[in-house]
C-alpha cells in the first residue's frame, strides 16, 4: 500500500501540455513525466462533456451514473434541474472508506454531489469552475480555518458575452492568483492533516481554456496563447510546490480528464433550428408566447442577462437559465425538446409514457420524429459558405454505452462541424428557412475555446515504469487504480480496470 496524491488540471489540453513541456515552459510537469508513465486518457463518449468528473469519482461508466450536464431534464416535472443524489447515483468513492480505511483530503473536485460526513476532509467550490452544490466543506468548521489561514475563496463566476483584451488580462490575473491560493491551501492541508489519499483539482486551466483560447481565424484579435500559457505556468508552479517534497511511498498522478480546442458549438441556435423543424404546416409554433420571450431575450443582451444572473443565489440562477432557454414552451405542440447543453446539442423526443406531458407515441411515431429531426438538422448550411453546420446526429445506439441510467441521456446528440462557430452570419435550410447567428464574427457566449475528448495522465510511483508513453486508459479506470494503490478492495459496483496491470509498453520516449 502507498499513499496517492492526485492533481487534476481541469480540462487542460494535452497537446498544449506536450508542446509547452518541450518548450521548457512547464519544467515541473516535465520532471514528473520523465519520472513516470504517460497515458493518453480517452473517452468513448466524446459527446457528453459533463461526463468526465462523475465518471472519475464514481468509477462507473456513464450509462450507470447518468450525469452529462449540471442541469438535466426531469421528464416528470418537464423542466431541467440541477443534478444531485439521490436523483442520480453520484457516489464519490472516497466517501465510502470506513474509519479503518484510508483518510482522504479532497479539494475542489468539480461536479460533486451534496457533501456528507466521511473519514476525511472534503472542500467543494473553493476555486472551482463547475459545481453542483454551493461552496462548502466537510467537516463544516474547515471553512473557518481556511478563511483564517488562507483568506476568502478565490473562485469567481464565469462572465459571459464578448469582452475585450483588457478584460482578458483581468481574467488571466484572477486565474493565476486563484491557482496560487489553491496551491497554498493544498500545501497547508498536506502539512497539517494526516492523509493517505489527497485529491486536488486546479480549475484555472478549464476557465482559461474557454475564455483565453487562442484567437480564432475570424476574429480580429491578437493571439491569446500567452495569456493561457501564463495560466498553465501558474499550474506548473503549483505542481512543483506540491510534489517537490513528496515521500517516496507516495504515488503521484497528474492529469486532465478531457481537453480543449477552438469552439465549434452552435448549441446557442439549436432551439431556433428545432423550432423551424417542428413548426407544422399550419404555422403552429411550439412556443406559446414567442413574442414575449423573444422580446425579453432580444431586449436584454446576453452579457447583461448573465451579469444579472451571476449576482443571484444558485437556485435562482438555475431558474433563470432554464427560463431563458425553455421558457414559454407549449408542450402540446412540442414533439422535440431542446435541452440545455454547452457544446454538442442535446434533444429529446416528447414521448408519451416517459415525459409527463408527452405527445409522441412510442414506436413508429417516435422513429418518424427522430428521422425528421436528423434530416432537418442536416439541411441547414452556412449562408455564406454553403457548408453544412451539423456533422452528425447521434442516437443511443451510436454512443457505445449501456447501463441502468441510459434514460437520463438525450435521445439525440447533435455533433457540430469541426470548424469555428463564430464564422456564421446566418444559417439557412432550403426546407425550413433562415436562422440568424446572434453575434456575427463572434461566439455568442464569449467562449473562444470548447471541449475535446482527450485528456492525459502522468503517473509516478513504484507501480509505473519511468519515462514511457503507454496506451490510452479510460477515465473509469482511475478510481479502481487509486483504490488498488491504497491497498483497498475494489467495490463490487465499480467498473474500470487497474491501469498498471497487464499493460504492454507501446513505445519508448
Ligand atoms: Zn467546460
Amino acid at each position: 500500500m502507498s499513499r496517492v496524491f492526485f492533481i487534476g488540471l481541469d480540462a487542460a489540453e494535452p497537446s498544449l501540455i506536450t508542446q509547452w513541456m518541450s518548450d521548457g515552459h512547464l519544467p515541473n510537469m516535465l520532471k514528473l513525466k520523465k519520472k513516470g508513465s504517460y497515458f493518453p486518457i480517452g473517452s468513448k463518449n466524446d459527446h457528453l462533456v459533463g461526463l468526465p468528473w462523475p465518471t472519475f469519482y464514481t468509477g462507473k461508466n456513464p450509462g450507470n451514473h447518468g450525469a452529462y450536464h449540471y442541469l438535466q431534464w426531469d421528464p416528470q416535472k418537464m423542466k431541467s434541474a440541477r443534478i444531485d443524489r439521490p436523483w442520480l447515483p453520484l457516489n464519490p468513492f472516497w466517501r465510502y472508506f470506513d474509519s479503518n480505511g484510508p483518510r482522504a483530503i479532497v479539494l475542489d473536485i468539480p461536479l460533486t454531489p451534496t457533501l456528507e460526513a466521511f473519514h476525511g476532509i472534503e472542500i467543494n467550490g473553493w476555486a472551482t469552475h463547475e459545481v453542483l452544490v454551493p461552496q462548502g466543506a466537510q467537516p463544516r468548521q474547515t471553512l473557518d480555518w481556511i478563511k483564517k489561514t488562507i483568506g476568502p475563496a478565490p473562485g469567481f463566476a464565469e462572465r459571459y458575452g464578448n469582452f475585450g483584451s483588457r478584460d482578458r488580462l483581468v481574467i488571466r490575473d484572477r486565474l493565476v492568483s486563484m491557482t496560487r491560493q489553491a496551491s497554498r491551501l493544498a500545501k497547508n492541508l498536506m502539512v497539517h492533516e494526516s492523509w493517505d489519499l489527497f485529491l486536488v483539482v486546479f480549475s484555472a486551466t478549464h476557465r482559461g481554456g474557454h475564455q483565453l483560447w487562442r484567437a480564432e481565424p475570424c476574429a480580429e484579435r491578437g493571439p491569446d496563447d500567452s495569456l493561457l500559457l501564463d495560466v498553465y505556468k501558474a499550474c506548473d508552479l503549483a505542481v512543483g510546490e506540491l510534489t517537490s517534497q513528496m515521500s517516496p511511498n507516495t504515488t503521484i498522478l497528474l492529469g486532465s480528464l478531457h481537453g480543449m480546442g477552438i469552439n465549434h458549438s452552435r448549441t446557442e441556435i439549436l432551439p431556433d433550428m428545432i423550432e423551424k423543424i417542428i413548426t407544422d404546416k399550419a404555422g403552429r409554433k411550439a412556443r406559446q408566447k414567442p413574442g414575449r420571450i423573444s422580446l425579453i431575450k432580444n431586449f436584454i443582451p446576453s452579457k447583461i442577462r448573465h451579469e444579472i444572473k451571476r449576482r443571484m443565489p444558485q437556485t435562482l440562477q438555475d431558474t433563470l437559465t432554464v427560463f431563458w432557454r425553455m421558457g414559454g414552451v407549449d408542450w402540446q405542440h412540442s414533439p422535440v425538446i431542446s435541452l440545455l447543453g454547452d457544446y454538442d446539442g442535446y434533444l429529446r423526443i416528447n414521448l408519451k409514457g416517459r415525459e409527463s406531458a408527452g405527445i409522441i407515441e412510442p414506436g413508429c411515431q417516435f422513429d418518424e420524429w427522430i428521422q425528421k429531426t436528423i434530416d432537418g438538422l442536416h439541411s441547414f448550411v452556412d449562408r455564406d459558405s454553403g457548408q453544412p453546420v451539423v456533422l452528425d446526429v447521434l442516437q443511443h445506439k451510436d454512443l457505445n454505452m449501456n447501463g441502468a441510467c441510459m434514460d437520463f441521456f438525450p435521445d439525440l446528440i447533435v455533433e457540430w462541424q469541426k470548424t469555428p462557430a463564430c464564422n456564421h452570419r446566418e444559417i439557412v435550410s432550403p426546407i425550413y428557412g433562415a436562422v440568424p447567428w446572434p453575434t456575427p464574427g463572434l461566439n455568442p457566449e464569449g467562449r473562444t475555446g470548447n471541449h475535446r475528448s482527450q485528456g492525459f495522465l502522468i503517473a509516478c510511483g513504484a507501480q509505473f515504469s519511468k519515462n514511457e508513453v503507454l496506451p490510452p486508459v479510460g477515465i473509469v479506470d482511475l478510481a479502481p487504480t487509486i483504490i488498488e494503490i491504497l491497498g483497498c478492495p475494489k467495490p463490487k459496483d465499480m467498473e474500470g480496470s487497474i491501469i498498471f496491470q497487464g499493460r504492454p509498453v507501446k513505445e519508448k520516449l
